[in-house]
């Protein structure tokens, strides 16, 4: 059995990865690791850069096709999509974020990794009013494929 079905924790060998050229222009992860009848992201994407065999297999992006947006984020019920973009020491990922307060634009907050231990500090770049808010923060290259949440410090 593995892990994430025993704790809800997917590992990284679970997760379908881009290779290093197309992480440096931003592409859509998908965490989506268990077959379930869902399908908005597919439909959500405008370059047709996701696709399933069936309404319960896994989606896969091709990720040549895909451009980073983020449209794919704001409409997954999972919360199981991040763009994440590599290029030198720095890295953005964009992540959905129902939780209020929303952060600020230069905001310092914390990454938080999937098993919900903080990792690392990191800015907010941008924040994205959608149907799920879309939070793009930078922090150190080598948590880029890590980060998959943050902690928000309520303003005082
Ligand atoms: S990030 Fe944009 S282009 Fe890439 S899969 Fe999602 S919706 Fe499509
Ligand atoms: S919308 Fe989210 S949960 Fe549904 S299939 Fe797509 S990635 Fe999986």
């Amino acid at each position: 059995m593995k892990r994430w079905e025993r704790e809800g924790v997917a590992e990284i060998e679970d997760i379908r990865l881009p290779t290093k050229e197309q992480l440096q222009k931003g592409v859509a992860i998908i965490e989506c690791i268990q077959e379930i009848p869902c399908n908005p992201c597919v439909d959500a994407c405008p370059f047709n850069a996701i696709s399933m065999e069936n309404i319960n297999a896994l989606p896969i992006v091709d990720f040549e096709k895909c451009v980073g947006c983020g449209k794919c984020i704001e409409v997954c019920p999972g919360l199981a999509i991040f763009v994440v973009k590599a290029k030198g020491e720095k890295a953005t990922v964009m992540l959905p974020y129902e939780f209020i307060p929303l952060p600020k634009e230069g905001q310092m907050v914390k990454a938080i990794n999937r098993e919900g231990k903080e990792i690392c500090e990191a800015v907010v770049k941008k924040v994205r009013k959608g149907k799920t808010p879309v939070v793009t923060i930078e922090l150190p290259a080598e948590y880029a494929m890590e980060a998959r949440h943050i902690k928000v410090k309520a303003e005082e």
